[in-house]
């Protein structure tokens, strides 16, 4: 069983459709997809079609940008009910958030001398429902003002950066609330990734499982192996799930193929579980991995 819990579409800023990812998931081999796009749900419903089509089992979820303690926290959802009014609520703000935030790092970039607009990072983005820093990567690709995302990042768009431009972002401990009323589980992505522990040490993971957290990915690319045999040791005191997935992007992020890490069997119906009961205590039918 190889089984990939992270993934994102052109519903958000990787450039595979919904079903283009779940055809080169069965492509690479993988028996288990989730399609985890920033803050939407939208491209659940042609992943899904495609997963039957193809035999890929496919876990619905999302990636939630989220704060804590002041630092921006990812927030991998799996199969909640994206029409709770609460979630859906919060969802809508994140994604107004992330549309508010194109024209300050338009104005920054121009401020540089660099000839770019809204209109042409919306033209880029196309019809994604998360837009994001990628999408104003690409226009400066497009515009050869930088070679690739990687290069926009590091040179105008991370923190710190000259068009860097924070955004709102929904309380992770109000959002892990929702998120299983939902009845789905929450799981922190890349904890430890592109920096240090910070506010995701021992004690914040253990206090976010006291608020419902359920598991943390520890095998991802931006985790170093010192990291995450970390990780691995604070899971396993703490008893949370350990998933590892890709993070893949399509052709949007380098070294970060389908596959290239993978999440247990054991640890995957440790997640379907809790699912099940989260489904149950919020009076939901239980959701479920949609097989073929
Ligand atoms: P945003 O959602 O606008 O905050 O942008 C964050 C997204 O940018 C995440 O999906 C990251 O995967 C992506 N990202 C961050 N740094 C880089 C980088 N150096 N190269 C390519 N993508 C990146
Ligand atoms: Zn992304
Ligand atoms: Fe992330
Ligand atoms: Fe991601």
């Amino acid at each position: 069983m190889r089984i990939d819990l992270h993934a994102h579409t052109s519903a958000s800023d990787g450039t595979d459709t919904p079903a283009a990812l779940v055809r080169a998931a069965a492509q690479a081999g993988l028996d288990v997809l989730a399609i985890t796009d920033h803050d939407t749900s939208v491209g659940w419903a042609s992943a899904a079609e495609t997963a039957a089509e193809v035999g890929v089992g496919l876990v619905r979820g999302m990636e939630i940008s989220t704060r804590f303690r002041g630092r921006g926290v990812h927030l991998l959802a799996y199969l909640p009910d994206p029409t709770h009014p609460g979630l859906a609520a919060e969802l809508t703000a994140v994604l107004e958030g992330r549309d508010a935030r194109v024209p300050g790092m338009v104005e920054r970039l121009r401020a540089l001398d660099i000839d770019i607009t809204v209109e042409q990072v919306r033209r880029v983005a196309g019809p994604t429902a998360a837009v994001g820093r990628p999408h104003v990567a690409d226009e400066l690709v497009r515009l050869g003002v930088v070679v690739d995302r990687a290069e926009a990042f590091d040179r105008f768009l991370s923190p710190g950066r000259p068009a860097y431009h924070n955004r709102s972002a929904a309380d992770l401990e109000t959002m892990l609330a929702l998120v299983t009323a939902a009845g789905g589980v929450g799981v922190v992505a890349h904890p430890w990734g592109r920096h240090d522990p910070g506010v995701l040490d021992a004690d914040g993971l253990a206090h976010l499982q006291s608020r419902g957290l359920v598991g943390i990915e520890v095998d991802h690319q931006d985790h170093d192996p010192a990291s995450r045999a970390a990780l691995r040791r604070i899971g396993t005191e703490l008893g949370l799930v350990m998933t590892g997935s890709s993070d893949y992007h399509g052709t949007g992020k380098v070294d970060h193929d389908l596959g290239c890490n993978t999440t247990p069997p054991d640890q995957l119906e440790r997640l379907l579980a809790a699912a099940a009961d989260a489904a149950a205590a919020s009076g939901r039918p239980a959701p479920a991995m949609l097989w073929p």
